[in-house]
C-alpha cells in the first residue's frame, strides 16, 4: 500500500466504489479507497438494488440519469458484463387526486431534464402490471427507465475500472483514525500503516459516524431496519411474457420488482425500528439484522389487498438490514462542514439507484470545486447544527414511514418540531399562527382566520388565498409586522473588511457608515454563489445578512478565502437575533411612537441603518423592504424580542396594525422580482444570466472574474424572466417545464398570487430568444398547458415609490 495519496475514499460500498470511479473519469487517479472489510460488506450486498429515475427535483432527476446511463453502459461491457434490468419500466401508485396534480407536477419537472415520465389512469396501471388491484386506485407515474441492478457486480464493476485508471483499492484496511495536519493533509491511520492525503472522503454507510467521530464531526444520519422478502415462482408472472414492472405505493407503503419469475416486495412499516443507536456491533459484516415480518403486518395486508398474487405464494427468504436517512431524506454529498479538504457521500437511502449520480457530482466537487448541478438539495451544509442524534432519529423515522409519500407544497411534517423557536414563537401561536419550518427555525406562515381553520394541502391554490390576500392587503394600505426567525447574520469587524468584501463581491459594497447595500459573490466558475446585504453599522462593524439556511455555507466560503495577513473577524450572531419586519405605508408612524430619533424620508432614507431602541429594546434597524411598501428590518437581540414586539403592537393599535406571515410576503416579493436564494440563485447561472447585471462591476477584480469573461465570450444560455400565468387554478410550481410549440425552453422557480397586482406569477429561467417582454409561451402547471407572457419583472411599483416613500 502506498504511504500517499490525493484522495483516501473511506467505505468500499456503492458510494465509495462510485467517488472513486468519478474520481479518475474527472483525471484524478492518485487516488485510494480503502475497505474495513470486503467490497460491499456493508449495506450494499443486500441491497433490492432498484434504480428509478424519479426525483424530487431536477438535481436528483439529472443524476439519477447519469446513475442510469452508467449502469447501461457497464452492463453492456464486453470485459466485464453486470446484471442490470434496465427499463423494466415502474409505476408509482397514487389513490388521490391532489397526488396525481404532484405526479403531473414531476412529470413536467423531468421533462426538463429530457425525461420523460407519464401519468397514467388506474386502468392503464392495470394493463401495464397485471398482477395489480385497482381498487381505490386512481392512477400512476410511469418511470419507463425503472429497473434493478446486482449491486456487488456493480460495484465490482466500478473498482476495477478505477483500478485500471490507476486508483488503487485495498480491501480488509479498517481507518482507525484521522489526523488533520497544517496544511490541511490528511494522515489516514490503517493497521497496514498510515496513509498521507491530501483529501479524505467519507462513504462508511452505517458506520458513518464511527468515522465522523475520528474527525471530531457528528453527522445527521440515522439508520433504520428495513426488510423485503422473496417469494416463490408466481404462474402470471412467467406466462406475462414480459418482465414485471416495479411497483412503490404511497397508499400502503411497499414496494415490489421482478426477481426471477417470483417478486421481492419490501416495505416501509408504520412500527419501524431505528438500528445501531448505541453504536453498532464491530462484527456486524456482510450481515443481517433478525427477521421479523410481525412487524410489518399493517403494510402487508395492503400490499396483498393490491396485488392479490401475494396471498398465494410462498415466501422463501427475508432480509432485514439497515438503511440510513438524513432529517430532510436526502443524503450528504459534499463538503463536511467546518472541515478543510474533507468530504462525504453519506445518508444514502437509495444509493443503489443514485450511487452513480452522487459519485459524479462529489467528484466533479472534489476537483472543480462545483458541480454541473446546483447541489444544495445534497449539501452536508444545508443543516446547521441543530441536527443531533435524537432529531435526526425522529426525522428518520418520519420519512421511513413517508416513504414514498412526497411533500405537497407548504407542507412540514411533525416530527421534531419545534426544534429552533424565537421568544416569540408561542406568542404568535397563541395568536393564531400556522408556522413552516425554515432550517429548523419555526417561522410564521400566516395567521390563521378562526380556530377550526385547516389548510387543505395541494398543488392547487386552496383556502389560504383570501386569508394571504387579507394579510397583503394589511401590508399595501396600512401596515403589517413580522418575525423572520433564523435569518443568517455574521457581524464582520476588522481594518480589512470593506477590502476583503469588495474582492469577494462582485459589485461595489458600499463603505459609507449608515449604509446598506445588496450584493452577489460567485464561485470560480463566474457562478451566482450568495446573496448578502451589507450594512455598515456607524461603530465601524458590518453586518453581513443572508438567507436562513445559508450560514454554514457563507461561513465556509469567506473563511476559505481569507487571506492569513487580512484583518477580518467573522461572528455569527444568526442564533443570537431575530428581525421583526414592520412593512406598509404606516411603518414609519408606527417606528417613530416606538422609536426616539427623526425617522422621516430625509433622516432614514430608505438603504439606511441605525441603531436604536424600540421601546427599551436595543436594536438595529434598517430600512430595507422584500415586501415592496416602506419597511424596516428591526433587528433585536432574542433576550429582549418580546419587549420589543409588545412596543410595537401596542404603538400599531392606532394604526390597524395587522400580524402577516411569510406566505404573504412570498407574494409580495413576487410582485417586486426580488429572487430568493436557492430558487433563482442558483450555481448553474452567472449574475447576467440571473438578471443582476447592474450588481456587477467589471472595472474591478473579484472572486470569479475571470470566468465570468470567459463565459460571457459564448453569450447567455438562460435568462431570468418573469411570467404571467392565464389561470386562476394553480400557481406555477418550481421545476415546471416553460414550452413554446411544445418544447421545453425554460424551467419555473418558483411561482406565486400576486394579489396587489392580481396576476398570477412566476419566475423562470428561458432561452434568450424567448426571454424578451411580450413573449407569449406555456407553462405546465400540473398536467394543464398555461398561457404565459413575458413581462417586466417587478411589476408592481416599478418606480419603488413606496419602498422610497
Ligand atoms: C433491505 C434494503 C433494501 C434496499 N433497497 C434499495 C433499492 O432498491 N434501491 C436503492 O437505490 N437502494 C436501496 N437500499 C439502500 C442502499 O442499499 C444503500 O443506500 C446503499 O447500499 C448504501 O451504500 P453505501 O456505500 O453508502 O454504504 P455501505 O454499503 O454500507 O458501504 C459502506 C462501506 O464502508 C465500509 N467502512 C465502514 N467503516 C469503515 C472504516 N472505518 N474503514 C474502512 N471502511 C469502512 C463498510 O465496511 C462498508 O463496506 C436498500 C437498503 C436496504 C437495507
Amino acid at each position: 500500500m502506498r504511504s500517499t495519496a490525493r484522495v483516501v475514499v473511506i467505505g468500499g460500498g456503492i458510494a465509495g466504489c462510485s467517488a472513486l470511479y468519478h474520481l479518475t473519469q474527472e483525471g484524478w487517479t492518485d487516488v485510494m479507497l480503502l475497505e474495513r472489510n470486503e467490497l460491499t460488506s456493508g449495506t450494499t450486498w443486500h441491497s433490492a438494488a432498484q434504480v428509478t429515475n424519479f426525483g424530487m427535483n431536477q438535481t436528483m432527476v439529472g443524476l439519477k440519469s447519469h446513475s442510469i446511463k452508467l449502469y447501461k453502459e457497464l452492463s453492456e461491457d464486453p470485459e466485464y458484463p453486470i446484471n442490470y434490468h434496465h427499463a423494466d419500466g415502474g409505476i408509482r401508485l397514487a389513490n388521490t387526486q391532489a397526488q396525481m396534480d404532484g405526479y403531473r407536477h414531476f412529470a413536467s419537472m423531468a421533462r426538463g431534464m429530457d425525461v420523460e415520465f407519464e401519468v397514467i389512469d388506474a386502468k392503464e396501471c392495470a394493463r401495464r402490471h397485471p398482477l395489480l388491484a385497482t381498487d381505490n386506485l386512481v392512477g400512476g407515474l410511469w418511470d419507463p427507465m425503472d429497473g434493478d441492478i446486482d449491486p456487488a457486480q456493480l460495484c465490482q464493476a466500478l473498482a476495477r475500472r478505477a483500478r485500471k485508471a490507476g486508483a488503487e483499492v485495498h480491501r480488509n484496511t479498517p481507518v482507525t483514525a484521522l489526523k488533520q495536519q497544517a496544511d490541511d493533509s490528511w494522515i489516514v491511520s490503517t493497521p497496514k500503516g498510515d496513509v498521507h492525503a491530501e483529501i479524505i472522503v467519507n462513504a462508511c454507510g452505517y458506520r458513518v459516524n464511527e468515522v465522523g467521530a475520528m474527525m471530531g464531526v457528528h453527522h445527521p444520519v440515522a439508520s433504520m431496519e428495513h426488510q423485503y422478502f422473496l417469494t416463490e415462482e408466481i404462474p402470471a408472472i412467467k406466462e406475462a411474457g414480459h418482465r414485471m414492472p416495479l411497483i412503490r405505493c404511497p397508499i400502503s407503503d411497499y414496494y415490489s420488482r421482478q426477481e426471477k419469475n417470483g417478486l421481492l416486495v419490501g416495505f416501509y412499516e408504520q412500527d419501524c425500528k431505528t438500528w445501531g443507536m448505541d453504536g453498532i456491533d464491530p462484527n456486524f459484516v456482510n450481515a443481517l439484522c433478525p427477521d421479523d415480518l410481525e412487524r410489518v403486518t399493517d403494510v402487508l395486508e395492503g400490499a396483498m389487498e393490491r396485488m392479490p398474487a401475494l396471498a398465494e405464494v410462498g415466501i422463501h427468504t427475508v432480509v432485514n438490514g439497515p438503511i440510513t436517512y438524513t432529517i430532510d431524506g436526502a443524503p450528504l454529498v459534499g463538503s463536511i462542514p467546518g472541515k478543510r479538504n474533507a468530504f462525504c457521500i453519506i445518508g444514502l437511502r437509495a444509493g443503489l439507484g443514485e450511487g452513480g449520480g452522487h459519485g459524479w457530482l462529489l467528484a466533479q466537487q472534489i476537483v472543480h470545486g462545483e458541480s454541473c448541478y446546483d447541489t444544495w438539495c445534497i449539501d452536508p451544509r444545508r443543516f446547521t447544527g441543530h441536527c443531533n442524534v435524537e432529531l435526526t432519529a425522529l426525522k428518520a423515522i418520519e420519512d421511513y414511514q413517508n416513504e414514498f409519500r412526497f411533500h405537497f407544497p407548504h407542507e412540514h411534517r411533525p416530527a421534531g418540531r419545534p426544534m429552533k423557536t424565537t421568544p416569540l414563537t408561542p406568542i404568535l401561536a397563541a395568536e393564531g399562527a400556522e408556522f413552516g419550518v425554515v432550517n429548523g427555525w419555526e417561522r410564521m406562515d400566516y395567521i390563521n382566520p378562526s380556530r377550526d381553520f385547516t389548510e387543505t394541502h395541494g398543488f392547487r391554490f386552496n383556502e389560504t388565498f383570501d386569508v394571504i390576500a387579507e394579510e397583503v392587503r394589511a401590508v399595501q394600505n396600512s401596515v403589517g409586522l413580522t418575525e423572520v426567525s433564523g435569518f443568517n447574520r455574521f457581524e464582520m469587524t476588522g481594518t480589512d473588511v470593506h477590502s476583503f468584501l469588495d474582492r469577494m463581491f462582485c459589485g461595489r459594497v458600499t463603505k459609507k457608515a449608515g449604509r446598506v447595500g445588496l450584493g452577489y459573490m460567485l464561485n470560480h466558475h463566474g457562478m451566482v454563489k450568495s446573496e448578502a446585504t451589507i450594512a455598515n453599522l456607524p461603530d465601524g462593524r458590518v453586518w453581513y445578512g443572508s438567507a436562513a439556511a445559508s450560514e454554514w455555507h457563507d461561513m465556509d466560503w469567506l473563511e476559505a478565502h481569507l487571506e492569513d495577513d487580512e484583518n477580518v473577524q467573522i461572528r455569527s450572531l444568526t442564533n443570537e437575533h431575530t428581525i421583526l419586519v414592520l412593512a406598509g405605508p404606516k411603518a414609519r408612524d408606527v417606528l417613530s411612537t416606538v422609536s426616539r430619533g427623526d425617522w422621516s424620508a430625509q433622516a432614514f432614507p430608505w438603504l439606511s441603518v441605525r441603531e436604536a431602541f424600540i421601546g427599551i429594546a436595543p436594536a438595529v434597524v434598517m430600512a430595507v423592504s422584500f415586501s415592496g411598501e416602506l419597511a424596516y428590518e428591526i433587528h433585536v437581540p432574542n433576550n429582549q424580542l418580546y419587549g420589543a414586539y409588545l412596543a410595537l403592537r401596542s404603538a400599531g393599535e392606532d394604526y390597524d396594525l395587522r400580524l402577516f406571515g411569510s406566505r404573504a410576503v412570498e407574494s409580495m416579493r413576487l410582485e417586486k422580482g426580488y429572487l430568493h436564494w436557492k430558487a433563482e440563485i442558483q450555481t448553474e447561472f452567472d449574475p447576467f444570466e440571473t438578471g443582476l447585471r447592474r450588481f456587477v462591476k467589471m472595472d474591478k477584480d473579484f472572486v470569479g472574474k475571470a470566468a465570468l469573461i470567459e463565459r460571457q465570450a459564448s453569450g447567455v444560455q438562460k435568462h431570468l424572466v418573469t411570467l404571467s400565468l392565464e389561470t386562476r387554478e394553480a400557481p406555477a410550481h418550481g421545476g415546471a417545464s416553460v414550452t413554446n410549440a411544445g418544447q421545453v425552453v425554460g424551467t419555473v422557480t418558483s411561482g406565486d398570487w400576486g394579489h396587489r397586482t392580481g396576476l398570477n406569477l412566476a419566475m423562470a429561467y428561458v432561452s434568450p430568444e424567448h426571454a424578451l417582454v411580450g413573449a407569449a409561451l406555456d407553462v405546465e402547471v400540473i398536467g394543464m398547458n398555461v398561457p404565459a407572457t413575458v413581462i417586466a419583472t417587478g411589476p408592481y411599483d416599478p418606480e419603488n415609490q413606496r419602498v422610497k416613500a
